[in-house]
């Protein structure tokens, strides 16, 4: 289980991730993290334990502000709960920041792969190789192209949301067999594992299909299948308190 939420619009991004992932924590969880970007590029903070061992955090080394934000509660399956092994995971140009909830089965064949290219990896989980999978990929394509090249390559269960350093506008997230829905905001969108991460902010909402990708930005939402082709989705209004 666990909990992922991404933000676009004009808020602060860190209050926004924050009070979603709080309204996560009853999935369960052992560590918690949040990236943000803007103008000055990409900024990460990531603690082992409760969500306000990270709010220490970001109370004593406070981020820059900013207005896109992605932000996961993790509960470790590969890797101990440690700092290091906390989403997001940064790939090792910096271009991207990735969380995961879920499990990559063919991890230690694409980690072996991406050590043989020289890629150094800085923690123990499985993610860490979707993440530096998107990192290469970005460097010749966007994060949308380069979200449908890395899924390709995965096997197993994933919600992913990632962001790119050089692209504060956008958040990309993917799923397989993994929740995630959007939240349909005014000059704000969403993507998250439960509307209950967004519910005070919007009651409408987009259930995604399986094996599909969405791109958000603050007045924008684009939804493909993992094969490129234009996905259908069905939008509801969330009626409960
Ligand atoms: N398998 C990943 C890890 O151990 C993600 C776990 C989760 O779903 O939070 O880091």
């Amino acid at each position: 289980m666990c909990g992922i939420i991404g933000y676009v619009g004009a808020k602060s991004a860190q209050h926004v991730v924050i009070e979603g992932l709080r309204r996560l924590e009853y999935r369960g969880y052992d560590s918690a993290g949040i990236a943000l970007v803007g103008a000055d590029g990409l900024h990460t903070s990531k603690k082992a334990g409760k969500l306000s061992n990270l709010e220490n955090e970001l109370a004593a080394h406070a981020l820059p502000e900013a207005t896109t934000g992605i932000g996961h509660t993790r509960w470790a399956t590969h890797g101990g709960p440690t700092d290091e092994n906390a989403h997001p995971h940064v790939s090792a140009n910096g271009r991207v920041a990735l969380v995961h909830n879920g499990i990559v089965e063919n991890f230690a064949e694409l980690r072996n792969e991406l050590i043989g290219q020289g890629v150094k990896f800085n923690s123990e989980t499985d993610s860490e190789v979707v993440a530096q999978l998107l990192g290469k990929a970005v460097e010749n394509k966007n994060l949308l192209d380069a979200m449908r090249e890395v899924v390709a390559r995965l096997e197993g269960t994933f919600t992913l949301v990632a962001v790119d350093a050089t692209d504060p506008k956008h958040v990309v997230a993917a799923r397989r067999n993994s929740p995630l829905v959007v939240g349909v905001g005014k000059g704000e969108n969403f993507v998250a594992s439960d509307v209950a991460a967004f519910i005070e902010h919007t009651r409408e909402a987009i259930e995604l299909g399986q094996d599909q990708i969405v791109q958000i930005s603050a007045d924008e939402i684009k939804v493909i299948n993992f094969d490129g082709t234009d996905a259908e989705t069905r939008s509801y209004h969330v009626d409960w308190d």
